[in-house]
């Protein structure tokens, strides 16, 4: 009952109302059932890169076959589309806690079904500090501070830097992304965990997740999973 209680206090509001429609939410979520409901699932991904499959088999895409990203595997169950996106945008520019909380509860779901055993140590996708300073805040970090109080696992958001201030990932092709991010991140301090997640909002083509995993493995890390609320497709 007292752990109930506590649980409550933590994650929701009291009592716990629907961030999307404003109704009733489910127990310690601020989340309808109904809401819940509409949440577009990604049936069957790819073991590795998350994508979309047909069929039912857990297999790997064509693409991750021909280019084996430096990530081993993407856990991203839901659709970047809406309700979902609402989500997103209400995590970016209001409701922050309240929506952060929401989003990071439903990947604690899809995590514990999904992953064993569970990785040692969160590194969000790291803003530059100009885009840090004009937002006021980095959304994935906020996802990985309540992934990482929810999982008990250790957080790191300061060995990881952004170093350059990026162009907009759309409208680049495939091999402009990736120069575009050949030498975005760098580490500021060697890591001794071994096992890895790097957390984000919205994985989208998936280049700056790999361009970070790259510099994670180039450092001696042996798994790098990413985990990301949502993908598009
Ligand atoms: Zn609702
Ligand atoms: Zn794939």
């Amino acid at each position: 009952m007292v752990n109930n209680w506590l649980n409550y206090l933590q994650f929701s509001s009291i009592p716990p109302r629907c961030v999307l429609c404003g109704g009733a939410g489910e127990p310690a979520l601020d989340l309808c059932n109904g809401c819940r409901g509409d949440l577009i699932c990604i049936a069957n991904p790819c073991v590795q890169c998350g994508l979309p499959l047909q069929g039912e088999e857990p297999m790997r895409c064509g693409k991750c076959l021909k280019y084996p990203p430096y990530f081993d595997r993407v856990i991203s169950s839901y659709l970047y589309q809406e309700p979902f996106s609402t989500l997103i945008q209400a995590l970016k520019f209001n409701a922050r806690l309240q929506c952060s909380r929401v989003i990071s509860q439903l990947m604690v779901d899809q995590i514990a079904h999904a992953v064993e055993p569970l990785p040692e140590l969160l590194i969000p996708v790291p803003l530059h500090v100009a885009r840090t300073r004009e937002r006021g805040f980095n959304q994935a970090l906020e996802l990985a501070r309540d992934l990482s109080r929810q999982l008990k696992i250790n957080l790191d958001f300061k060995s990881c830097q952004r170093l350059q201030q990026t162009k907009a990932q759309s409208g680049l092709d495939a091999a402009q992304r990736i120069a575009n991010l050949r030498n975005a991140f760098s580490l500021k301090n060697p890591l001794t965990a071994r096992h890895v997640a790097i957390v984000d909002d919205v994985m989208t083509t998936g280049s700056t997740v790999n361009a970070l995993a790259r510099v994670l493995k180039a450092s001696g890390v042996e798994c790098v999973e990413v985990w990301a609320a949502a993908r598009t497709v």
